[in-house]
């Protein structure tokens, strides 16, 4: 059974069908990414995922068990995390505390008010520390942990926000356009960061723009375009496809 399955997907928003009955698997530990020209329905697609929106039609289903309708706190605690196209983080606080909040408001969701004041919580508190450093470390982060967030560069700021989205301990990490806006050597480090939390056994799920990145790091590639998917493959075979270099080139 796939990880995650994606089942005649359909998104309308009025008149306009922004996702047009998109089927697809996701396989444990893959990197897969989606692509599609501007306006393709690549985010939308990873809302109806995350169960930011609801479907028209369709559904996804979690190790067979359908997720979407569920709120998105739910399906995060399932392990569907997804990160956003811009970045949000706290830009006042530290990327540690950012973190070791991200994994407060996890337990927060469920545990709710009293969880606080127990004794409980301020044992959780440090070790909410010690992994949020652990992950930062991880994710190449370690030596700005005490920086404020809003004094990082924007390549540290978007991988700040992964890491945040790791604090919910993700099974499917669901990365937005993680290499946007990034110069070279961002993009090289966030590539390996990418492969890094995949070698962790996290299943990764991304939208990008960034062609010689997607051709890097995808194990497979799903192409959108209007809304429909018009192939899927390895990067080898989505390069070579006449219907994926016309959609692309708006032949
Ligand atoms: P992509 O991420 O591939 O650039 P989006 O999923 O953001 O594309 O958008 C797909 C289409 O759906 C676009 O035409 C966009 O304008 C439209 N769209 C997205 N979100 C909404 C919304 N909340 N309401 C109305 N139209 C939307
Ligand atoms: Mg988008």
């Amino acid at each position: 059974m796939s990880l995650l399955r994606v089942q005649d997907l359909t998104k309308r928003f009025g008149g306009l069908v922004a996702v047009n009955d998109v089927s697809f698997d996701v396989e444990a530990g893959e990197i897969l990414s989606i692509i599609g020209p501007n306006g393709a329905g690549k985010s939308t697609l990873f809302k109806l995922i995350a169960s930011f929106l609801k479907p028209t039609a369709g559904r996804v289903l979690l190790e067979g068990e359908e997720i979407s309708g569920l709120k998105p706190h739910i399906v995060a605690r399932k392990g569907v995390v997804r990160t956003f196209q811009e970045t949000t983080v706290f830009k006042e606080m530290t990327a540690l505390e950012n973190v070791v909040v991200a994994h407060h408001l996890r337990l927060k969701a469920g545990l709710l008010g009293v969880y606080f004041a127990s004794p409980r919580a301020r044992a959780d508190e440090a070790s909410f520390r010690a992994s949020a450093s652990e992950i930062l470390d991880y994710l190449g982060l370690g030596h700005v942990k005490h920086e404020r967030a809003r004094n990082l560069p924007h390549g540290y700021l978007r991988a700040l926000g992964i890491a945040v989205a790791m604090a919910a301990e993700p099974r499917v990490l669901l990365l937005d356009e993680p290499f946007a806006g990034m110069n070279p050597e961002e993009k090289d480090r966030a590539v390996r960061m990418v492969r890094g939390i995949r070698d962790r056994g996290i299943t990764v799920l991304l939208v990008e723009h960034d062609m010689p990145s997607v051709m890097r790091i995808s194990d497979r590639i799903v192409v959108i375009s209007f809304g429909t998917k018009i192939a899927e493959g390895t990067p080898e075979a989505v390069r070579n496809d006449p219907a994926v270099i016309e959609a692309y080139l708006g032949a």
